[in-house]
């Protein structure tokens, strides 16, 4: 559904521990960060961010991957909804106008409201405004 380009472009605006801090509090140590891993219950940080390889990795668990993965397992997304969400996040307009595209734009859509409180406050105020062109 969605070209490499357009995946790369979604990663390239999305860098991971920008995504990730937004859920995970993090610490930097060098050139990684860690913190408690998401997936797993823990009280010492297993969980590394790698931004040079875009990646991120629980030495706990063994959850791993890259941007699109992270949201797929926390947000509990599959592939396209976790591309679909990473790319209205850094305001890029999906590729295709499809009916597909539409109802995963209007299920993210509806999610993101739920959860607006602990989530990204930048998006929130574009969210609030597409509402009032919903609505009105
Ligand atoms: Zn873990």
């Amino acid at each position: 559904m969605f070209s490499e380009e357009f995946v790369s472009e979604v990663k390239d605006k999305n860098e991971i521990e920008n995504v990730v801090s937004f859920y995970v509090n993090l610490v930097r140590k060098g050139r990684v960060f860690s913190g408690l891993c998401p997936f797993h219950a823990e009280k010492t940080p297993s969980f590394f961010v790698y931004p040079e390889s875009h990646s991120f990795y629980c030495f706990g668990c063994g959850s791993g991957g890259d941007v699109i993965t992270f949201i797929m397992l926390i947000e509990k997304f599959d592939y396209v909804e976790s591309v679909s969400f990473l790319a209205e996040k850094a305001g890029l307009n999906l590729p295709q106008k499809t009916e597909a595209s539409f109802s995963v734009k209007k299920k993210l859509f509806m999610k993101s409201i739920g959860k607006a409180q602990n989530f990204f406050t930048g998006n929130y105020l574009t969210l609030m405004g597409n509402l009032r062109l919903i609505i009105f």
